[in-house]
């Protein structure tokens, strides 16, 4: 055995065990937000910092480095070369940010957390500003410490989540995108006057949405063997092991059509999660290359399969038989443009299509201008309002109160700044990706006729799931679509469909 592949056995053995814990830390969050007694979430923090402890004393041990630095100054093959990247990156970020910041930033979090939900029962603003302003300082601190030959703290927070992104090319796409939907918006909005949610009486117990969801799942190709799905009040998707994808659909009892919706955008991040290449299991290859890739795989199934018409011509019936009653009466016309209602108001989860990314841009501007201190915290509420109500030029979209505005996303109040553009960029990713598919393999609707979900699977799986991380999000939509990310292709497609939905509205 040669001095090489000692040491890459070791590398590998090292990095095991990094993701290992990164498991256990996703297992341990998983139970938290499924089964986890009440009682028992103070232990709950206690454990899982203990673990990311034990997982930053091993990622920033010096013999790490060395390896690394070895194996890395010789001629590799591409896997190799890529998972040398991967790990030093992931090192390197570990090395930048010093224990003691760890830590103040674990707690102000836990503390902001915890305010931010007294805030919301109180509706009580005041509660969560002061921890919000600490929590802050902190991300502040932290990404001055992580930033990479940009002057530019946003862009450190950025690149953690959207590798290569910066402040500078992701404003004018942002704004760029919001100047066609707005007219788009209202268009729609004009034409569809009196349609908020037609079907909103719609809703089936607890166990029929148990049942859908599986069925759903197995339809779509989620593997149960490899896999598990739960419920939880907020949907998520967690990778806990190489074989363990888990994620939750809502406990609610609410309306099954868009209950679908939600299942099938938890099963877009699961079947990526499921999709890596086997070889790359136990690597930092087995992921993906970046957030807004995987919130592309999961707007992909949930907007550009699940509301589709297409879908619902087999999806409804299946939907009627556990559910029976309420929809009896229902057409597919009609499922399929209650899916497809355009309303435009302050919740961002609650968001149609054509309201989305405005919404995201609003929380861009805002949270540049908290990071940059150019917003005090306790102006945030009415910034917020005012914000919103010009990022959607509509006065109905101001918030009722604080719930409906500033206090609706947890996002800050875990210190995550510059995640909110991830969402756009998956959709942009996901209309990409779709109008590739078509220009290769013909129209969508053909390749799902008959209720077929395998052929964009597969296509998916070879473009993009098993190259994981092998190279960057940049480079997969370059090689998938032959193009950068765009604006273009998810304006397309929205002006299509709802030119569709609405022959009257005058979209250009
Ligand atoms: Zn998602």
């Amino acid at each position: 055995v040669s001095d090489f592949d000692r040491e890459w056995d070791e590398l590998r053995a090292r990095m095991r065990e990094v993701l290992d814990l990164d498991a256990v830390v996703a297992l341990l969050g998983w139970d938290e937000e499924t089964y986890l007694p009440p009682a028992a979430h103070p232990d709950r923090g206690r454990q899982v910092a203990l673990v990311e402890a034990l997982r930053h004393r091993l990622l920033v041990a010096p013999r790490l480095g060395e390896l690394l630095d070895e194996i890395g100054a010789r001629p590799l093959d591409e896997e190799r070369a890529a998972i040398v990247a991967r790990l030093g990156r992931r090192r390197e970020r570990a090395v930048r940010v010093p224990e003691p910041l760890v830590r103040a930033l674990a707690e102000a979090r836990s503390a902001a957390l915890d305010a931010w939900g007294y805030a919301r029962e109180e509706l009580d603003f005041g509660l969560f500003a002061p921890r919000l302003r600490a929590l802050l300082d902190l991300v502040r601190e932290r990404a001055h410490a992580l930033l990479d030959g940009s002057s530019d703290p946003y862009d450190a927070l950025l690149d953690e989540h959207e590798p290569g992104l910066t402040r500078a090319a992701l404003e004018p796409l942002l704004v760029g995108l919001c100047d066609g939907l707005r007219p788009l918006l209202a268009a729609v909005a004009e034409a569809a006057p009196a349609e908020p949610r037609p079907l909103a009486h719609l809703h089936a117990p607890v166990e029929a949405h148990a049942r859908l969801s599986r069925r759903l799942l197995e339809q779509l190709g989620f593997d149960f063997a490899r896999g598990r799905n739960d419920r939880s009040t907020h949907p998520f998707t967690l990778q806990c092991g190489p074989h363990d994808v888990r994620l939750t659909t809502r406990v609610s009892v609410d309306d099954p059509l868009l209950a679908t919706l939600t299942a099938a955008h938890e099963c877009g991040h699961a079947l990526y999660d499921q999709g890596f290449a086997p070889a790359h299991l136990g690597t930092v290859l087995a992921e993906a290359p970046s957030i807004g890739m995987h919130e592309a795989q999961a707007r992909l199934w949930e907007n550009h399969v699940a509301r589709r018409r297409v879908f619902w011509e087999r999806w409804l019936p299946v939907v009627r038989e556990e559910v029976g009653g309420a929809l009896a009466g229902i057409s597919v016309d009609e499922a399929h443009r209650h899916l497809n209602a355009v309303a435009p108001g302050p919740v961002r989860v609650q968001a149609d299509e054509l309201s989305y990314d405005l919404h995201v841009l609003v929380r861009y501007r805002l949270e540049t201008a908290l990071l940059d201190g150019d917003l005090p915290v306790e102006e945030l509420p009415g910034a917020w309002r005012e914000t919103l109500v010009a990022t959607f030029d509509r006065a109905e979209v101001a918030p009722r109160d604080d719930l409906e505005g500033c206090l609706q996303d947890v996002h800050w109040a875990l210190g995550e700044l510059g995640y909110f553009p991830t969402y756009t960029v998956g959709n942009l990713y996901a209309a990409q990706l779709v109008a590739a598919f078509e220009r290769a393999e013909g129209p969508l609707d053909a390749a799902l006729a008959g209720g077929r979900f395998d052929r964009l699977l597969e296509w998916l799986r070879e473009r993009v799931h098993r190259r994981g991380h092998l190279e960057s999000a940049e480079d997969t939509i370059r090689r998938a679509t032959g193009a950068a990310l765009s604006a273009a292709p998810y304006l397309d497609y929205l002006r299509r469909k709802y030119a569709e939905l609405y022959p009257t509205a005058a979209i250009r």
